[in-house]
């Protein structure tokens, strides 16, 4: 029997790695696992996977949603049939996500034009009965599960495992140490005892950092300049929810705690020297939060770099800024230390790098 006739008939659902991958995937893995489907994945991202998905795409779709088509097709080529691309509306009452987060299936409905069956589950907490157990339940009726008390017990599973994977990120471990213990069914803390001259927040998206192809690396390469990089993984609820609140904001987006909760929470963190917030080109929602974000930090004096990717961002360029911002931050640091006072804040040169790279 081939690879794919087994796919066919085992129950296995592919699982695109991209978008709600980055924040999802510890609760999916658990709750499969305990219902006995086997998950396969879409390879890591590459060149080919991003230019084929944007191919795809009318130009202006952010870079995300480009790369979120390329694993869909990844996944079909493996020879997957059942592939989950769920419409989330709406995670709390009125707290709604993009127009192309909640619009996933349709788009990739109407321009991958390939058979295979797209599970499509609705999670919408602002309408009646389109919570989470009837999202889950949507989707467990494809593998024969009509069962409810069997989805809630597989979703208890998955809960176990997102928390698992929040209690290590909170700790300061890595995404993807957190991710591969949490899957592994383990648990650790943290103990650093590395002590770093630089700390930096790193405001984004989870699909725009935790990606290693799209965002270069950007961890491994502050890390190899001594930098600590802090996210939003290490925050719980409750200090984002006060983050947004600093910035006299009031939650809307769905994606708001990540991008405008934690910035409000880093501003206010004297151990952060500065922020970095990366931006996918074309993104509405982002371009309203970080122009907040970007005015408010000029009020708490932190130096802030915003960079925006898309497929045209040439690595040698974001390397350089990045570089340029951490040296400015270090010459910042020992000034304070040699002058043993405060240099002034008002009128502090931030760097304008709001603009693409390109080849
Ligand atoms: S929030 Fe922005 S980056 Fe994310 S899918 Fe929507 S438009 Fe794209």
């Amino acid at each position: 029997m081939t690879d794919i006739q087994e796919m066919k008939d085992e129950k296995v659902i592919g699982i695109p790695r991209a978008m709600s991958f980055y924040s999802d995937y510890p609760f999916y893995y658990g709750f499969f696992t305990d219902l006995g489907i086997k998950i396969v994945l879409s390879d890591i991202t590459t060149k080919q996977i991003m230019s084929e998905g944007s191919g795809l795409v009318v130009t202006e779709t952010c870079l995300p949603i480009k790369v979120y088509v390329g694993h869909v097709l990844n996944l079909i080529e493996k020879g997957v049939d059942k592939i989950l691309v769920p419409s989330i509306q709406s995670i709390d009452y009125k707290i709604y996500n993009c127009s192309k987060i909640r619009g996933l299936p349709d788009l990739i409905r109407n321009v991958v034009k390939k058979p295979f069956t797209m599970i499509e589950p609705t999670l919408d907490k602002s309408e009646k009965n389109q919570g989470l157990y009837s999202f889950l339940n949507d989707i467990a009726v494809h593998f024969g599960i009509k069962d409810e008390a069997v989805v809630k017990r597989a979703s208890k599973a998955g809960w176990r495992m997102y928390n698992n994977f929040h209690i290590m990120t909170r700790s300061g471990m890595s995404y993807k140490k957190a991710l591969s213990y949490a899957l592994q069914g383990k648990v650790f803390i943290e103990n650093q005892t590395k002590e770093f001259p630089i700390s930096i927040a790193l405001i984004a998206h989870g699909y725009n950092i935790f990606d290693d192809y799209t965002s270069m690396k950007v961890f491994d390469k502050l890390e190899k300049m001594d930098v600590k990089v802090f996210s939003s993984l290490q925050l719980s609820k409750e200090q984002m929810a006060d983050g947004i609140k600093s910035l006299n904001q009031e939650l809307y987006w769905a994606n708001e705690y990540e991008v405008t909760g934690a910035a409000g929470h880093y501003l206010k963190d004297y151990k952060i020297d500065g922020i970095i917030t990366i931006t996918a080109f074309g993104c509405g929602p982002d371009s309203l939060m970080i122009e907040r974000i970007t005015r408010r930090a000029k009020q708490f004096a932190k130096p802030l770099l915003n960079l925006t990717i898309d497929e045209q961002t040439g690595e040698a360029g974001f390397i350089t800024r990045l570089e340029a911002f951490v040296d400015m931050l270090y010459r910042k640091k020992r000034a304070r230390i040699i002058n043993k006072m405060d240099i002034t804040d008002n009128g502090e040169y931030i760097p304008n790098t709001n603009f693409i790279e390109t080849k």
